[in-house]
């Protein structure tokens, strides 16, 4: 397709229809556009600088902002920054912070802007570009609230609320790594409800659920450390990883456990060793040397669960 020629080419000519397109290019484009002086004051703007602002057109900008520094930026330590940088590096590379709008509420921005000079090196302002990127701080904020939550669902046992298997052996390897470093004893405890099957099959599955998130909350609640952590192992079993304590500490607090879960009162009829519902125990402890690995550790602590189940039950056995 030809176009007639309307217009002699001459140098003017071809400068109008390059102003032309150049206003056309700032006015289509869909991030804010600027043009500032020495000053700090606007001297070009496109629609959407201005919009993005809160202003009606690029000319009411160039008006009523007579200094960037104040009127536009949200706070005095963001406009100082800002600056600082524009002057320490000669550019800003996605700034973000937030912007005022003229009718005072703000918005977060993401800015890149440049230092000016002119043909013989002298300074001339500076120029750049805006976007609007509240929309993706929104997202990000909610993506970081529901990756929080999946860490918390992905870590948490369903039923009792505690820290499940996964959390466990992750724990479990972190701190066997710090034991091993630092030559220090750490324990583990496993914890069985006894003849919960029995319970099971009389109470209900309900019952059932019920008297494991309770005892969960109670062997939970009775590892008072910071650094102890109580996870649900799997079905009525529980575990308890205790750094930092040697096999005489792990044995009181797994003592500690067998009678705070014996005190809930729970009632069990059709328990051989008590009316109430109770829990044996295993207790391992060991100073990690460098062929060591943890598995020995639940070996150790589930064998002496074992011998506590055929001792009769309701009671603790460590290091077997
Ligand atoms: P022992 O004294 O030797 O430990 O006998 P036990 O009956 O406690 O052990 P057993 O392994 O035979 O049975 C465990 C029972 O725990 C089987 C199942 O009925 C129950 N159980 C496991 N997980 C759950 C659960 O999530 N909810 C409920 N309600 N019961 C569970
Ligand atoms: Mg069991
Ligand atoms: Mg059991």
């Amino acid at each position: 397709m030809t176009h007639e020629c309307k217009e002699q080419i001459t140098p003017e000519n071809l400068i109008k229809e390059l102003k032309r397109k150049i206003d056309d290019f700032m006015g289509f484009a869909p991030i804010g556009i600027f043009q500032a002086n020495d000053e700090g004051k606007f001297i070009m703007a496109n629609s959407e600088m201005a919009w993005m602002l809160g202003y009606e057109s690029p000319a009411s900008l160039l008006q009523q902002m007579t200094d960037i520094a104040s009127q536009m930026f949200a706070t005095n330590e963001d406009a100082e920054q800002f600056f600082f940088h524009l002057f320490e590096a000669e550019q800003v590379i996605g700034f973000r912070c937030k912007l005022k709008k003229k009718n005072g509420t703000s918005f977060w921005s993401s800015t890149y802007a440049k230092r000016a000079f002119d043909i013989i090196g002298r300074t001339d302002g500076f120029y750049g570009f805006v976007m609007d990127i509240s929309r993706n701080i929104r997202m990000e904020k909610e993506l970081q609230k529901a990756n929080a939550q999946l860490i918390c669902i992905a870590t948490l046992d369903g039923l009792t609320q505690i820290p499940n298997r996964r959390k466990f052996d992750d724990y479990l390897s972190l701190e066997w790594k710090r034991a091993a470093r630092d030559s220090r004893p750490i324990s583990i405890i496993m914890c069985d409800i006894d003849f919960f099957k029995p319970y099971n099959d009389n109470y209900g599955h309900q019952g059932g659920d019920e008297t494991l998130r309770q005892v969960a909350k109670c062997i939970a609640s009775n590892c008072k450390r910071p650094a102890d952590l109580a996870a649900r192992y799997g079905g009525e079993e529980f575990v308890v990883v205790l750094p930092d304590t040697d096999s005489d500490g792990a044995v009181q607090v797994a003592e500690n456990l067998r009678i705070a879960v014996r005190s809930l009162e729970i009632p069990h009829k059709y328990s051989k060793v008590h009316t109430c519902v109770t829990i044996s125990v295993g207790v391992s402890t060991a100073i990690p040397a460098n062929q060591d690995c943890s598995s020995t550790l639940i070996a150790q602590a589930d064998a002496g669960l074992y011998k506590a189940k055929k001792l009769g039950r309701d009671r603790v056995v460590a290091n077997i």
